[in-house]
């Protein structure tokens, strides 16, 4: 104990959930890629899962005015402003005809990553295990974790299309809960009606709780729309679903979603976050009210565009001999590592070095993720020309 006279010798040290997070598998990579752009090289970023389109002008036109009105300074309502509840309920039903009660099935977030972060808080004990399908977006572990609960990891396979088997789900014991997310980053795999009634009939039985991430519900291919868990009959007893702004409206920074389903896990969301945040900026929601009213072919340029650039990476990579399933959904190439490569670290280095590539090594979204490279169609046709023209040379 200090007495104030002695020299001070008290080092700090991160808290134990902290240094329990698995180590950061990026560095060598991520050094390697600043090394690379301050000496002034070319490097095509393939790694960020960030659209490369400015936020629509009628959004932040929006905003501006929003911005003007002193109404919306202050403490924003914990659970938003009701016009943009009913705004969401709205769209909801518009695009999977399920019915939602703005006031209790809805809850607006500051990005859905903070909802997901916050919701185990709310609904793990300590060594309550939750299962996790893995290769899985990196911030599923940590929220588990800093709840003290115990992540279980579910391997997706290429030859299930990256779908859990329910049947195996129903081998596994005493799981508070099940994180699911499709379409699926970072493997580009959706998800269908049946698996998501068997998988709801499955928690209705054994009483488990399905979170659902549908971060990439608007950004689809070739007509096929992925349906929301809530479409099927009885999800709201076990299910919540998380929505975003970010990626439909290009939106990323302005950090708007929301959660929708069980009214329970909405109380216990509202609960955890209303112990740390305020609520979304209210020129923010007034904006996301505008983005949700956006003319349907906004949407619908923004899903052909992304198309067009898949079309043309995928068969770009073919013509390199490198046969890659064209996604589905999301804007990643999930791409098995190709051939002379010994795993993903070295193929996302050897991306770097030699042809100025930066793609994400499957490894760092978990073990299963290993054998593969995510590749994002976030850059314009002339750089995904570019890309295939340096692969060439290197594969
Ligand atoms: C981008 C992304 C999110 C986070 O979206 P925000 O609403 O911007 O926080 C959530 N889940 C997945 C799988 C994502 O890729």
């Amino acid at each position: 104990m200090s007495t104030g006279t002695e020299s001070n010798t008290f080092s700090i040290d991160f808290s134990e959930r902290l240094k329990a997070l698995p180590p950061y598998l990026f560095i060598e990579i991520d050094k390697a890629k600043r090394a690379a752009i301050a000496a002034g090289r070319d490097v095509i970023n393939l790694g960020v899962g960030d659209p490369d389109q400015p936020t629509h002008p009628h959004i932040i036109d929006a905003m501006k005015k929003a911005l003007d009105n002193p109404d919306n300074h202050h403490y924003a309502l914990d659970a938003g402003l009701p016009a943009l509840r009913q705004e969401i309920a709205k769209w909801f039903q518009g695009r999977f005809q399920v019915t939602l009660n703005p006031d209790t099935e809805i809850y607006p977030l500051i990005g859905s990553k903070e909802g997901l972060a916050h919701l185990p808080l709310g609904i793990i004990n300590p060594k309550d295990k939750v299962l996790l399908t893995e290769p899985a977006y990196p911030a599923y572990r940590p929220a588990v974790e800093f709840a003290s609960g115990k992540v279980v990891y579910f391997p997706l396979k290429a030859s299930s299309e990256f779908l859990p088997d329910v049947k195996k789900i129903a081998s596994m014991k005493d799981f508070k809960a099940i994180i699911i997310n499709y379409p699926n980053n970072p493997t580009a795999a959706t998800a269908n009606k049946p698996f998501y009634a068997e998988l709801v009939t499955l928690a209705r039985e054994k009483g488990f709780i399905i979170v659902s991430d549908m971060a990439y519900s608007e950004v689809y291919y070739d007509g096929v729309k992925p349906p929301s868990i809530l479409e099927i009959d009885g999800a709201k007893d076990v299910a919540i679903e998380f929505h975003s702004l970010s990626k439909t409206y290009f939106m990323t920074g302005w950090r708007i979603g929301w959660a929708c389903g069980n009214p329970t896990l909405i109380q216990a969301l509202a609960k955890v976050k209303s112990n740390f945040d305020s609520g979304v900026f209210q020129a923010i929601q007034v904006a996301g009210i505008a983005a949700l009213q956006s003319p349907p072919d906004l949407i619908e340029d923004m899903r052909s565009a992304y198309q067009e650039r898949r079309d043309y990476f995928i068969n770009g990579l073919r013509s390199l001999g490198w046969k890659v399933p064209p996604p589905k959904a999301t804007f990643y190439v999930w791409a098995k590592i190709p051939k002379g490569f010994s795993n993903s670290m070295e193929t996302a280095k050897a991306f770097l070095d030699k042809a100025d590539i930066v793609a994400t090594p499957g490894l760092g979204f978990g073990g299963a993720g290993e054998g593969f490279i995510r590749m994002t169609l976030t850059v314009s046709k002339e750089r995904i020309n570019q890309a295939i023209d340096r692969l060439r040379k290197i594969l």
